[in-house]
C-alpha cells in the first residue's frame, strides 16, 4: 500500500510504501477511493492535539470499497461502498457509552489520530463503525460528508430547532454543508468569513446564505443562534454579541485558540455557549439518511494522494473553496 505518514508533528507528511494491513476479527479491509482533508487533520499534523499515535496515517473522511472481510463480519459484502468516519472505536463500557453518548467515550479510538486513517490507498477499520454509502454520488463528493457534514449536522442540531436566523463563523467545508441543511429547514443563514474574504462570502451566498460579511462586523439582524467552525477564540465574544437572549453559540471545532475575557453581560440573558465533540453512530445514520433528501451537494477540490501536504497548506491558508479531497 501507499500512504502519506506523519512521523512527528510539525514536519511534512512522507509518502511511504508498505505491506497491506490484514483485517483482524470484526474489521474490514477497504480499497480507498477518496479521503477528505479535515481541519482536524491540520491540528494533528501541527501538533495542536495531544498524544497522537505516531507514526500515524491521518484522514477520517474515507470512502472506498470493501476488499476483504475479517472474521465475524457479516453486515458488509465484498465490493460494497462504505464510509469510515472519525469515531473509529469506543470502549462500550463507560458511563457515556452506556447512556448513548458514545461521542464522549472515555477510551475512544479516532481514525487518523489513534487509528491509521485514509491518506492511503488501503486501510482496515472496525466494521461496526463503518457505514454503507448507497446512491450514485461520486466518491470524492461523499467524502466531506463523513466529518465536515456530520459535525456540521450535529452542531446545527445543538443550535436548537427555534433558531430561524443562524450565524455561521468560518465558511469552509462544514459550513457549506450546514448551509444547505439549514436552507432545507427554512432557516436563514448569516455567514461570517475572514475580513475581506470576498470569495468566501460569494461562496456562502451561492450556498444559500441570506447575508455574508466580515467576522468583525455585526449582522444586520439579531441572530437566534450561531455556530463557530473557525478555530479562532476571539469569535466567541463576537458570536455572543450577535445572538439574542436565550440564543446558543455552538463551537464546532476540536481545537480553538484561547477565548479572550469578555463581559458577563454578553452571556447574561440565558445565552448558552457550548461545544460539540465528535459524533455518535446514530448521528451518522440520521445524517446520511437526510443528505440525499436535501440533496446536499458538496464543492470539492481534489488533490492526488502524494500532494497531501499541498492540500493541508491550502486549508491552513484559507485558499480552498469548499473541501479538499485526496484521491489515491
Ligand atoms: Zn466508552
Ligand atoms: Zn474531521
Amino acid at each position: 500500500m501507499r500512504a502519506m505518514i506523519l512521523e512527528k508533528p510539525g514536519v511534512p507528511l512522507q509518502l511511504v510504501e508498505k505491506p497491506d494491513p490484514t483485517p483482524g476479527p470484526g474489521q474490514v479491509k477497504v480499497k480507498i477511493s477518496a479521503c477528505g482533508v479535515c481541519r482536524t487533520d491540520l491540528h494533528v499534523v501541527d501538533g495542536d492535539l495531544p498524544e497522537p499515535k505516531l507514526p500515524i496515517i491521518p484522514g477520517h473522511e474515507i470512502v472506498g470499497n470493501v476488499s476483504a472481510l475479517g472474521e465475524g463480519v457479516d453486515h458488509f459484502k465484498l465490493g460494497e461502498r462504505i464510509g469510515i468516519p472519525w469515531l473509529g472505536s469506543t470502549c462500550g463500557d463507560c458511563s457515556f457509552c452506556k447512556s448513548g453518548d458514545e461521542n464522549l467515550c472515555d477510551k475512544p479510538g479516532f481514525t487518523g489520530y489513534q487509528i491509521d486513517g485514509g491518506y492511503a490507498d488501503v486501510t482496515v477499520a472496525d466494521a461496526d463503525f463503518c457505514f454503507p454509502i448507497s446512491g450514485e454520488c461520486p466518491d470524492a463528493e461523499i467524502a466531506p460528508l463523513l466529518c465536515a457534514g456530520l459535525i456540521g449536522y450535529r452542531s446545527l442540531s445543538m443550535a436548537g430547532d427555534s433558531s430561524g436566523r443562524i450565524g455561521i463563523y468560518g465558511f469552509g467545508a462544514a459550513a457549506h454543508i450546514v448551509s444547505q441543511i439549514a436552507c432545507y429547514q427554512n432557516r436563514d443563514v448569516y455567514a461570517f468569513t475572514r475580513p475581506g474574504d470576498l470569495a468566501a462570502q460569494q461562496f456562502a451566498v451561492e450556498m444559500g446564505a441570506v447575508w455574508a460579511g466580515d467576522s468583525n462586523c455585526a449582522p444586520p439582524q439579531e441572530l437566534d443562534a450561531a455556530i463557530i467552525f473557525a478555530p479562532v477564540g476571539s469569535l466567541v465574544p463576537s458570536a455572543l454579541r450577535a445572538v439574542r437572549k436565550g440564543g446558543t453559540v455552538v463551537c464546532g471545532g476540536i481545537h480553538m485558540s484561547d477565548i479572550p475575557a469578555f463581559p458577563y453581560q454578553i452571556l447574561w440573558g440565558e445565552r448558552v455557549l457550548r461545544s460539540v465533540a465528535n459524533l455518535t453512530r446514530q448521528d451518522a445514520i440520521n445524517f446520511l439518511e437526510l443528505a440525499p433528501k436535501v440533496p446536499i451537494q458538496t464543492r470539492v477540490e481534489t488533490f492526488p494522494l502524494e500532494d497531501a501536504n499541498l492540500a493541508l497548506e491550502a486549508l491552513r491558508t484559507g485558499k480552498l473553496t469548499g473541501a479538499a479531497v485526496l484521491i489515491p
